[in-house]
């Protein structure tokens, strides 16, 4: 990175930059109170830092060793706060998501919705576009639940977010919702990543059940690369190794929390309703993952979770959501 003097001007950031695109790389540039610095996009091999460290304005060159600089607190030293609506994620205040797996009709998502407004929960989720492992099973609504979504988030004043599964939908999914989800199935793709960063909304990016942290951070790296800082990690477990799926449907590493709190700027979520799969192991692990830093948490509800047509073993009701959220609150002040 560039770290430019504190009264560079306009003209000599500008000629920095325009050197660094000439080697045929993107920057990233961050516009501080008192500095601007200027990260490198792409392959460095051919640029001459020496070169950029003599030219005018520039106060420092640093290299940054991590495969995901732009997302690293060395990079960015304080953290993202990320307005959506009235609610602010990563300030200090645990958020909480919740909302049903799948939107299922009207009625579900409404009363879901007003459940979960009162029980204490900031942002609406509801899955449009399901990924499913069966092409058998329920695949989502699709546009007619990205209705009811923004419908019911309207109603009840609280924003929204659901996964876009695939590039075709990212434009469609972008008119409806305030969050756009990257599923865990998905951290991975690198075009569909693209695509949702360059729709400028915040985007929340789960950690695939496979994925070391490293890898996480690399590809939320492909996000901050077009352009949009308001990225939300979400650790949502990993694959159970040995007998351990035989209790937990996935294993919610939550020693990535702390971790990812301290080598990103980024706000960071955990997922207990697919990191446990079981509802009587949300509210413990909420518990835990505020208590291990969580900016905030993302948790399956539902009005009648019985009839549910998807991850109904793992949804709760919103009186066990307002008893974990009045928990959570406690847990961070006392912190
Ligand atoms: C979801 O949150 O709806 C979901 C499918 O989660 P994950 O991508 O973590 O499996
Ligand atoms: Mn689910």
């Amino acid at each position: 990175m560039i770290i430019m003097e504190r009264n560079a001007t306009d003209e000599q950031i500008k000629r920095v930059i325009d050197e660094i695109l000439r080697c045929g790389l993107r920057v990233d540039v961050s516009r501080g109170e008192f500095r601007t610095i200027i990260g490198l996009i792409g392959d460095e091999k051919g640029v001459s830092f020496d070169h950029l460290a003599g030219l005018p304005g520039v106060k420092e060159v640093q290299p940054v060793e991590s495969k995901y600089k732009l997302v690293s607190r060395e990079y960015h030293p304080d953290s993202r706060i990320i307005k959506v609506g009235d609610v602010v994620i990563g300030g200090g205040e645990p958020v909480f998501i919740a909302g049903p797996c799948a939107i299922e009709g009207r009625e579900q998502m409404l009363k879901t919705a007003e459940e979960a407004k009162s029980a204490g929960a900031n942002i609406l989720r509801g899955g449009a576009f399901k990924p499913r492992s069966s092409v058998h099973s329920f695949q989502g609504l699709q546009e007619e639940g990205l209705k009811y979504l923004a419908e019911a988030g309207e109603k009840f004043n609280m924003p929204t977010i659901t996964e876009v599964r695939g590039e075709g939908q990212v434009e469609l999914v972008a008119q409806y919702v305030d969050i756009l989800q990257i599923g865990a199935r998905n951290m991975y793709n690198q075009d569909l990543l693209e695509a949702v960063a360059k729709m400028g909304k915040p985007v929340l990016l789960k950690r695939n059940f496979g994925a070391g942290i490293e890898e996480f951070l690399c590809f939320a790296e492909y996000i901050v690369a077009q352009g949009n800082k308001d990225i939300i990690l979400c650790e949502r477990g990993l694959v159970p190794i040995g007998k351990g799926k035989e209790y937990t449907r996935y294993m919610l590493d939550l020693s990535a929390v702390p971790v990812l709190k301290k080598e990103t700027y980024l706000p960071v979520f955990a997922d207990p309703s697919h990191g446990t799969g079981r509802r009587d192991l949300v509210e413990p692990m909420s518990r835990a993952a505020i208590a291990a830093g969580a900016d905030g948490l993302m948790i399956e509800t539902h009005c009648n979770p019985q009839e549910a047509l998807c991850d109904s073993q793992q949804m709760i009701m919103a009186d066990e959501l307002k008893r974990i959220i009045d928990v959570c609150i406690k847990i961070r002040k006392i912190m």
